[in-house]
């Protein structure tokens, strides 16, 4: 059985430590990949030494050179796609066809990153001073402690190592411990394009072992985190008391508006891909649909129609439109979640239950679940559940509509359905979300835009795009008096 290999100073190296993790497909669990050995805290340490011993010379490559290493090791995830994607399916249980959207995100993020080391720009600013130069430079700020959830295992950890290598910053990178086989096969990515030793280094580890050490280590400058939010605000706290910068991108419940004025086949399609892509197991996934009343019992009929023709099962099977939730603790989540909905007064329209027989014997599936008359005050509407349950909510009005999406502690995404121009520029204008979509699903996201939330969703600033550059570099103000002459007057 393969056992997965932390990445340290260079080299692939078993861990010493005594915890061993089945890496097992949610799909069918008589497939077991392979063993993850759970790191100590004394092995994510040596990961901290090791990156702190190779920023000195990392930082001194110029970015282009650094920016080509990035652009390679997309070349060589595009050369390996099919290969980590199969892998990511039967460690995560998304379809193969979103293992490989997600591999193909990864591989632009890394291209953009890559190609963005040529334009690490600076500016040359006008001074006040005669016979004066004055400009910026960007420079990385040190080691960089990357932790990042299973439910992206390719492009989460890749929209965060690849600008943090091209600004030169070194790295220490966590993966969720469900998925160290993807994680390994990133690593060896960035070994064969040539990222020098020391300079990216992965610890396979708990949250509470690997991460906490990662983020109270001295050494570690820098936190870029992606997962729960209770885990998050808790990091950014304790970065916050060390005085380094965080990042931390989290939960969400992200709504979707479905106007009276809508293209009804259009919004049902995208409410369907939002919310049961993935199993629902994406920060992007549609958990709420505001729908006003006119059209609420159409776009019912419709969903459910789509909903009732869903294949489930194997996500290797091209002809599977869902595979399973994660784990058994993330299956039972959402199975107390439907009861929660259930005893709140919810009403179930469709699904609810785990699937236990054909395909799905041996894997944690669970039913496409859809509530209606879901009110504001019910836990479904405000808790994140992370699987494939949608609630609706009815609503008269379009004011109500944005009252009731802007009603959450989280702000991720959103969409609206309308065809009304002055709705469509009144809801981005009122809509409490850091990405937002119109007449499109809530999901996505391309590599030069910027990707993050607003409220309990994200607090640091955004992922992606060129202003993920901010975060991982440090600005330099440079004056130079080229007179060689003593400066007259008072300086302050
Ligand atoms: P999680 O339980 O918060 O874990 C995320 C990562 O943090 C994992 O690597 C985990 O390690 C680690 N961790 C746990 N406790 C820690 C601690 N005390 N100190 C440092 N690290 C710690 O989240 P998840 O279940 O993996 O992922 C699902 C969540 O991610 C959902 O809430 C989803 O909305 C969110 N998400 C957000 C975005 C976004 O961009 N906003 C994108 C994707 C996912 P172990 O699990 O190995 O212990």
């Amino acid at each position: 059985m393969q056992v997965y290999r932390n990445f340290i100073g260079g080299e692939f190296v078993q861990s010493q430590g005594t915890r061993r993790l089945a890496n097992t497909n949610p799909a069918n669990t008589n497939d077991v990949l392979g063993e993850a050995i759970l790191a100590t805290k004394a092995e994510a340490a040596a990961a901290v030494a090791a990156a702190a011993a190779a920023f000195k010379s990392w930082r001194r490559m110029p970015a282009p050179k650094r920016g080509a290493i990035v652009t390679k090791a997309a070349q060589i995830m595009s050369e390996r796609k099919a290969e980590i994607a199969r892998t990511l399916t039967r460690e995560e249980g998304k379809l193969l066809s979103e293992a490989m959207g997600e591999m193909q995100r990864a591989i632009n993020i890394a291209e953009f990153c890559g190609a963005h080391g040529r334009r690490l720009n600076g500016e040359v600013i006008p001074l006040e001073l005669a016979n004066n130069v004055g400009y910026t430079m960007k420079e990385p700020v040190g080691v960089a402690a990357i932790i990042t959830p299973w439910n992206f295992p390719a492009a989460i950890p890749i929209w965060k190592i690849a600008p943090a290598l091209v600004a030169g910053n070194t790295i220490v990178f966590k993966p969720a411990s469900l998925v160290p086989a993807t994680a390994e096969l990133l690593m060896q990515c960035f070994v064969d394009a040539g990222v020098p030793a020391g300079v990216l280094n992965m610890v396979i580890g708990s949250g509470g072992e690997v991460g906490n050490t990662f983020v109270d280590h001295p050494d570690v400058r820098l936190v870029s985190f992606t997962g729960s939010t209770d885990i998050g605000l808790g990091i950014y706290k304790r970065a916050a008391a060390r005085g380094i910068r965080a990042q931390c991108e989290m939960g969400g419940k992200n709504p979707v508006i479905v106007c009276d004025d809508a293209d009804i086949d259009l919004a049902v399609s995208g409410v369907y891909n939002g919310a049961f892509g993935s199993t629902g197991q994406r920060c992007t996934a549609t958990s709420r649909v505001i729908v006003q009343h006119g059209v609420a019992d159409a776009f019912l009929e419709r969903l459910l129609a789509q909903v009732a023709k869903m294949k489930i099962g194997n996500p290797l099977d091209a002809d599977v439109d869902m595979g399973p939730s994660v784990d058994a603790s993330q299956l039972k989540t959402v199975l107390d979640y439907i009861d929660i909905g259930k005893n709140q007064g919810a009403e179930l329209l469709t699904g609810g239950n785990r699937i236990t027989n054909g395909d799905c014997a041996n894997g944690f599936f669970v039913e496409p679940t859809i509530f209606d008359k879901v009110r504001t005050n019910m836990r479904i509407h405000n808790e994140e559940i992370f699987g494939p349950v949608l609630s609706v909510i009815r609503v008269e009005s379009f004011d109500e509509a944005i009252e009731v999406a802007n009603q959450s502690e989280f702000g991720l995404t959103s969409s609206i359905y309308t065809r009304d121009l002055s709705r469509t520029f009144r809801y981005i204008h009122e809509i409490e979300t850091g990405i937002t979509h119109v007449n499109s699903p809530t999901l996505g996201g391309e590599a030069q835009m910027p990707f993050g939330g607003m409220k309990n969703t994200g607090v640091g600033p955004r992922e992606q795009g060129t202003e993920v550059f901010d975060f991982y570099t440090e600005t330099k103000a440079v004056y130079i008096d080229f007179t060689g002459a003593k400066r007259e007057g008072k300086l302050y």
